[in-house]
């Protein structure tokens, strides 16, 4: 039998009801395993509990603490399975899958959409689903295990937050699926590498992410150089139109995106629409940004999009 261990971060799968009526993260690992009996017929669980956080209070510094957790336990255990909050889950595992570089075991991120203590909760299911796809180890690295599908990490996101279909993989077909019976199936897996695993863990979270839309001023973006001062941000990503336009005509931002690069901060953009990614050379708004130095991120999801380049940065200093 595979020896687990479940880290425990919190997230509604962890929430009891507050005073007031509201969610709280209340229940620790252990408390979670013992709501599903059944993880013990699949696996050998050890509990870590690390904090007890709603996702929207995670935030790099809280990637690097359960990536440190992660990396301190891999040589024990075979697999990892974290649980996390959903709204922010996404950023976690892309950032994880920067981190840990080659990490050569399932690291497994699940949660849940409904508590775990209410008895028709989706926890009760993506519990076991984590520890199903962790145990079966054929394809180590980061992903999220929910509603049966399997996801590269670095490919998902939140895209409902009531159903229990609550992710999706963007940016390519999903790894993989637990199948109804409980077989785990995978697709299109991380591809396996003979590259030696390293533990990465500098971030720097000084990036800004902006989304453009009809009628975005420039002077929001000149606010970032304040004469004198080093750049409050050295990157920034733009949400942009279509296959990556960005506006020259009206409220034009070429001239300030130019001045920001000439200062030294990176200027990326990633389409904001969902799939398809971006590409500059189609279009004459995006290839002028390509022209003013704008660098183009492809086809990639928001979150994995931050972390990457908080990562790169942190990789830097
Ligand atoms: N607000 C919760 C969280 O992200 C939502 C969830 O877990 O589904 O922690």
């Amino acid at each position: 039998m595979k020896h687990l261990l479940l880290i425990s971060t919190g997230g509604t799968i962890s929430c009891l009801k507050d005073t007031d009526g509201s969610l709280k993260p209340a229940l620790s690992g252990s408390a979670l395993a013992n709501e599903v009996p059944e993880l013990k017929a699949l696996c050998s669980l050890s509990v870590l509990p690390l904090f007890e956080l709603d996702s929207t209070n995670v935030q790099p510094e809280e990637w690097v603490t359960i990536a440190e957790a992660v990396n301190q336990n891999l040589d024990r255990y075979d697999g990892i399975i974290i649980s996390h909050g959903t709204d922010t889950m996404a950023y976690t595992a892309a950032a994880l899958s920067f981190i840990l570089q080659n990490v050569k075991k399932p690291v497994i991120l699940t949660g849940s959409q409904h508590p775990i203590t209410e008895p028709d909760s989706d926890g009760r299911k993506n519990l076991p689903d984590a520890a199903r796809v962790a145990a079966a180890s054929d394809f180590p690295g980061v992903y999220i295990v929910f509603d049966g599908d399997i996801i590269k990490g670095t490919a998902a996101s939140k895209i409902d937050t009531k159903h229990n279909h609550a992710f999706q993989s963007i940016t390519e077909p999903r790894a993989g699926c637990v199948r109804s019976d409980g077989a785990v199936v995978f697709e299109n897996p991380i591809p396996v590498t003979s590259q030696p695993y390293t533990f990465c863990p500098k971030l720097n979270p000084n990036v800004l992410l902006l989304k453009l839309y009809p009628g975005f001023r420039p002077e929001i973006l000149s606010s970032l150089i304040l004469p004198g001062k080093e750049p409050i941000y050295p990157a920034v990503i733009l949400e942009t139109f279509g296959a990556g336009g960005i506006p020259f005509h009206n409220r034009n931002l070429l001239p300030v995106i130019t001045s920001l690069i000439a200062a030294d901060v990176r200027i990326y953009c990633k389409s904001m629409c969902l799939y398809g990614g971006s590409d500059l050379s189609v279009y004459e708004v995006g290839a002028e940004a390509e022209k003013a130095g704008v660098k183009n991120l492809g086809n990639i999801t928001t979150e994995t999009a931050l972390a990457k380049i908080m990562w790169e940065l942190g990789q830097k200093s």
